[in-house]
């Protein structure tokens, strides 16, 4: 549901991965271990449980410390990467509670938009979107947000039930834009990424490509205009980055 689909072909990780290694990397000794001031606080919404098998066939993913920033910087504390065995999930996406999925070809992506795509993913886990999720579609179903534990029990109302699903995709849509802000934003301080190396790079190669991720939630360019009243945010943030 949180995928940033793309529609690059299945490949290996070998340069994505050591550019990224190279360029936004930094050192254990930075890693900053409380979240950033600008970044909102956790909801106080319920925690549901998700026991769902995060992601069969992956591997784990060692994470290159800027993603650990990033994570330290959104409130996070325990986080786990993995890398798909192929596209088949779209380039990247999280799963609930505490899981970042990529794709092989994610890993191919320049330093700057692979750091705004685990931005993104990781905004979604720090504001729990899930779990925002699963009392959205409980309550527009009638039932009280407590009537299950179990955060999947909850979202599967929404399968096969188009009127809730469209009932509910404002708050999908709502969700996307705040992770893509604020996943810009933690990619500029994490990384020195700019908006325009970051997400609208990101963005305008999906653009060029057609969309993949068009499909599912807002176009891109409207999703890059979205974005335009942060660059000078980025652009501050990114000075305070260590690299
Ligand atoms: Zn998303």
């Amino acid at each position: 549901m949180f995928a940033l689909a793309g529609n690059s072909g299945r490949s290996g990780i070998g340069r994505g991965l050591f550019l990224t290694l190279l360029v936004c990397a930094g050192s254990a000794q930075a890693i900053q271990t409380a979240p950033a001031a600008w970044f909102p606080d956790s909801p106080n919404f319920r925690h549901y449980v998700w026991d769902d098998q995060p992601c069969p066939g992956c591997k784990t993913l060692a994470p290159p410390p800027a993603w650990i920033r990033m994570a330290a910087l959104a409130g996070i504390s325990n986080i786990h990467f993995r890398l798909a065995p192929d596209e088949s999930g779209g380039e990247a996406y999280s799963v609930a509670p505490d899981v970042v999925v990529l794709s092989p070809s994610a890993l191919k992506l320049t330093p700057c938009e692979l750091a705004f795509l685990v931005g993104h993913e990781l905004v979604h886990i720090a504001r729990r979107h899930f779990d925002e999720d699963a009392i959205a579609v409980s309550v527009y179903s009638g039932k009280r947000a407590n009537w299950t534990r179990h955060g999947s029990d909850a979202m599967q109302l929404v399968d096969g039930d188009f009127g809730l699903a469209m009932r509910v995709s404002h708050l999908w849509q709502d969700q996307e834009f705040e992770a893509d802000w604020l996943g810009a934003l933690l990619a500029a301080q994490a990384c020195g990424c700019s908006i325009e190396s970051g997400a609208m790079a990101y963005f305008r190669r999906d653009i060029d490509a057609g969309g993949g991720i068009a499909a599912e939630h807002s176009s891109s360019a409207e999703r890059l205009r979205a974005l335009m009243p942060f660059a000078e945010s980025a652009k501050r943030l990114a000075t305070r980055s260590s690299n």
